[in-house]
């Protein structure tokens, strides 16, 4: 499942794991979890990434996911719990320009590749059906209105007990929409046997049915 930012994929992703005892793999956290190294670490400052020492530091980090007692699966990085912190503002307003890195790009696909060769995953993010899986047998590519996108993003953050400002979430929303699309190694793209899904105006009922039924009609193939 690729798509634009906050249009709900790892909600979908995860619910379609839960149905069909696939594994669902989020590899936006990866990114996310690299981009939380760097600012923990100093590498991002007013010069921008400071790419000699990330690529030096890039094969030592540990990115794994793991599950609490109710099953919901969190993000470490080197050990550590770090989901919260991987969705905080810092971390989302400074991760396009760390996932546009190529030897970033190129680290993570191939962890990915590992993680889901066996098959039976389900994958989100923005590069895997044209990048990571380009032979997965079913890619949905997910979008919606990007007013649309902000305002669940920030009903979600406001939920953790955040108090962000909805003008910057949706400044956030469009800027990695816009990097993400013209980044030069594995941009945002629908790949061209992938099924649309703008979920805009749709209710999760709607939007469940839809999943299941092409989801079925894959496995059918
Ligand atoms: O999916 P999520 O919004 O958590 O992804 C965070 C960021 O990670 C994206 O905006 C994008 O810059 C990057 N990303 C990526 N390739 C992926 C998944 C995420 O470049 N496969």
């Amino acid at each position: 499942m690729d798509g634009h930012s906050s249009c709900g994929k790892s909600t979908m992703a995860k619910k379609l794991a839960a149905a069909t005892g696939y594994t669902y793999i989020d590899t936006g956290a990866m990114y996310r979890a690299v981009t939380l190294f760097c600012l923990e670490n100093g590498l991002i400052g007013s010069n921008g990434i400071d790419t000699v020492e990330l690529e030096r530091c890039l094969p030592d980090l540990n990115i794994s996911f793991g599950k609490d007692d109710e099953g919901r699966q969190f993000t470490m990085l080197n050990g550590r719990n770090v989901e919260r912190e991987i969705r905080g503002m810092e971390v989302s307003s400074n991760v396009s320009p760390v996932s546009a890195l190529p030897f970033v790009r190129e680290a993570m696909v191939a962890q990915q590749r590992i993680m889901g060769g066996k098959g039976a995953v389900i994958m989100d993010g923005r590069d895997i059906g044209t990048t990571v899986f380009p032979d997965a047998e079913l890619k949905i590519f997910v979008t919606a209105r990007d007013d649309v996108r902000a305002q669940r993003r920030y009903d979600e953050m406001r939920q953790k007990g955040d108090n962000p400002v909805y003008e910057d979430v949706l400044e956030n929303v469009r800027q990695r929409d816009y990097i993400d699309s013209h980044r030069d190694v594995s941009p945002l793209r629908q790949a061209p046997d992938a099924i649309v899904l703008d979920n805009s105006d749709m209710t999760m009922a709607e939007q469940d049915e839809w999943l299941m039924r092409h989801y079925l009609a894959a496995v059918k193939e």
